[in-house]
């Protein structure tokens, strides 16, 4: 089996989980799955980032101890990781001896190369970005991004000499097209390294909550640096063999935008420092935005779309996210459009397939099959759908693979308006017609199941189920390309035709 290694960003927990780190969870998530359905041997790691003065702050807010703030807001990201159907294979705390490890090594590897010196820093730093400002960028003295006063830090620091990897690293995303996507992102780091990289001071001798630096107890590793390094100490490094060897490097990290530099200049390059190859890719998504507003008084209070898992199920948010918010652009989650689009694609197009094919087989053919076949109206839309899909993904073009999806949904309940299937059945001798008729639009719901599976896992695990199809989705395969899945069974009794997705009925 390829290994396959895809990462989230570990998320900061000076805040609670919010939409967009659901979105960023969720677009792994769904990568994740369709890598299994095709044979890779996945392992998929996300975890909380627990360092720094931010964390520091927000814990003597909340008047609790750091260490348990920590435990309690990383407990609620692993919540949401479950209410989304997330299958991550690890979770790391940056916390964990595991990773202290890990970043203990790699900053000596970094020094022994000779990439860390001592000098002064001083600056205006924002707390609440964890970063240096340059003085033109500030707007009245404050923060760009925070509004809020950015204060003027003096310090013995260590610095990392980022700016001997301006060269390296231009020469990397030349020879690896593939390093950084989508191309606005590569287009925006290009120009960043032209226009020079100069070094970053790599320690704080003024943050208490951090890991203490090799060599230098009195300081601690900068929470960014500190963060990075999760993703080699998330398989084992510094142990080099075993899990480490079997799944670095990283085949794909996913991140949101805002962190691209991180991502795509200093990490590369303290990993070209220490000698460690350089992850395949970088996925920098836009934002998901969300006003805040209320859903209307008919529909309850909820506030939160997270908690769209609780009343609608997961699936319905997922569904939404990934159809809705394409990774090049940034998009809005709106009550209104989820609505629309739950009642429209959701409960009308494929849970009314799924509904009325499986409620015909039990009202006219006693819930059996007679033939299980796709037929010449439905066998080259699926094939096409399979080749589009694929494609789709292979360009991380999650929304381009649902749509692949819905060719076939959309073909398939024309078929019924076509076929008349209450007609047919009032007439004895076209009852081969009948059969065909519902064989192949199970088959349709068969491959929609699987292409769906990695956007919507519950809702295409009970259709999977309801058609009797074995082995479990889970442990299905994506057919080879150019071919077709296995037919499903014949003569065996379908489960129930229950409402995929109960429509929402706003007033
Ligand atoms: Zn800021």
């Amino acid at each position: 089996m390829t290994p396959f290694f895809i990462t989230t960003p570990i998320y900061y927990i000076n805040a609670r989980p919010h939409l967009g780190h659901a979105y960023t969870t969720m677009v792994a998530d769904a990568i994740a799955r369709s890598r299994r359905l095709l044979g890779d041997d996945v392992f998929f790691l996300t975890g909380t980032d627990e360092h720094g003065q931010k964390v520091e702050r927000a814990a003597q807010k909340a008047g609790v101890k750091t260490a348990v703030f920590a435990d309690e807001v990383a407990a609620s990201f692993r919540q949401v990781c479950q209410d989304l159907h997330i299958t991550n294979d690890d979770f790391i705390r940056t916390t964990e001896p595991r990773h202290i490890r890990g970043v203990q090594a790699l900053f000596e590897k970094i020094a022994a190369a000779g990439d860390i010196y001592k000098g002064k820093y001083e600056g205006f730093y924002c707390v609440g970005c964890e970063r240096f400002w340059p003085e033109k960028d500030l707007i009245d003295g404050k923060c760009p991004d925070h509004k809020t006063p950015a204060q003027w830090l003096s310090e013995e620091n260590h610095f990392f000499r980022l700016s001997r990897f301006a060269a390296p690293l231009r020469e990397h995303i030349r020879k690896h097209p593939e390093f950084i996507v989508p191309d606005i992102r590569k287009n925006e780091i290009v120009n960043v390294i032209e226009g020079g990289l100069e070094d970053i001071s790599v320690s704080r001798a003024s943050a208490a909550w951090g890991i203490p630096l090799p060599g230098d107890p009195g300081q601690t590793v900068y929470v960014w640096f500190d963060a990075l390094i999760n993703y080699i100490s998330g398989v084992g490094y510094p142990d080099t063999n075993g899990t480490f060897a079997r799944y670095w490097p990283a085949d794909l990290h996913v991140i949101g935008k805002d962190i691209t530099r991180f991502h795509c200049i200093i990490w590369p390059a303290m990993l070209m420092s220490a000698g460690v190859p350089l992850p395949r890719t970088v996925l920098g998504h836009g934002w998901v935005h969300f006003q805040g507003e209320k859903l209307s008084k008919s529909l309850g209070n909820i506030v939160n779309p997270l908690d769209i898992s609780e009343r609608w199920g997961a699936d319905a948010l997922r569904y939404y996210l990934l159809r809705e918010v394409p990774l090049w652009r940034d998009g809005d989650f709106t009550w209104d459009l989820f609505i629309q689009r739950y009642n429209s694609d959701l409960a009308n197009d494929w849970g009314n397939l799924f509904t009325r094919t499986v409620s015909m087989v039990h009202r006219y053919r006693g819930g059996k099959l007679a033939v299980a076949e796709a037929g010449e109206a439905l066998a080259p839309v699926i094939q096409e759908a399979w080749a589009s899909y694929h494609a789709a993904f292979d360009r991380f073009e999650i929304e381009a693979g649902i749509e692949a999806a819905w060719t076939i949904i959309r073909r398939a309940n024309r078929l019924v308006e076509e076929g008349a299937p209450w007609n047919l059945a009032k007439d004895p001798a076209r009852a081969q017609d009948l059969d065909r008729l519902l064989g192949s639009l199970v088959v349709a719901l068969q491959n929609t199941a699987l292409l769906l599976f990695p956007v919507m896992p519950s809702k295409a695990s009970l259709v999977w189920e309801a058609l009797r199809l074995e082995p479990s989705i889970d442990q299905a395969r994506f057919p080879a390309p150019g071919g077709a899945l296995s037919p499903p069974p014949t003569g065996v009794v379908l489960g129930e035709s229950k409402p995929l997705f109960p429509r929402i009925e706003s007033k």
